[in-house]
């Protein structure tokens, strides 16, 4: 049986989600499967239709709309828990190849759960699953725990001009 690895892609530049969404992508036309749970994330984004076009590619979002623009509350954080949860299956199970946590860095930076949680959900995974984490401030623990990292680094972005996420690009 091969092993599989744990990818991070933190930073402040585009191309985080979009990433694990090329990743998920290449693994499911070498006949892989794909997990991809997003985080604080309720609805909106194109990716929700993958599975229309993709077999084997399953996505599940365990947020609601943006809360971004205030802080979180309990139900907030009670999603992102039994989303951590509903993730900790799928990694134990062993059922799918590949598995996302999109936006885990941006739920552990508002603190809606802990990041021994996440640490302990890698422990316990079936060891051939690929897993990979995404968002930007990433903790140092998941960093170290990590075997690949990668960090998008802004150079510039259209974002500070005004421009806001466009569907099909950014969601
Ligand atoms: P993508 O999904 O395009 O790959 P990403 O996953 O790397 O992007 P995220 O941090 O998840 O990046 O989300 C960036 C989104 O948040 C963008 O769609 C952008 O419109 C918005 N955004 C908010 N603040 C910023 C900022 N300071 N810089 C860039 N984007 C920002
Ligand atoms: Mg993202």
């Amino acid at each position: 049986m091969h092993r599989g690895y744990v990818h991070l892609y933190t930073g402040n530049g585009k191309g985080k989600t979009t990433a694990a969404l090329g990743l998920s992508l290449r693994a499911i036309c070498a006949g892989k499967t794909v997990f991809f749970g997003q985080f604080l994330k309720g609805s909106e984004y194109s990716e929700l239709r993958a599975p229309e076009f993709l077999p084997g590619f399953t996505i599940e979002q365990f947020g609601r709309g943006c809360f971004l623009s205030h802080e979180p509350d309990v139900e907030d954080i009670e999603l992102a828990r039994r989303g951590l949860e509903r993730c900790g299956e799928v990694l134990r199970s062993g059922t799918y190849d590949v598995v996302v946590l999109d936006e885990v860095n941006v739920a552990l930076h508002y603190r809606l759960f802990e990041v021994s949680d996440v640490l302990g959900l890698l422990e316990a995974r079936a060891p051939e699953i690929e897993v990979v984490l995404t968002g930007r401030h990433a903790p140092d623990e998941l960093i170290e725990a990590a075997d690949l990292v990668t960090e998008m680094k802004e150079i510039r972005h259209y974002y500070h001009r005004g421009v806001r996420g466009r569907v099909g690009i950014e969601k």
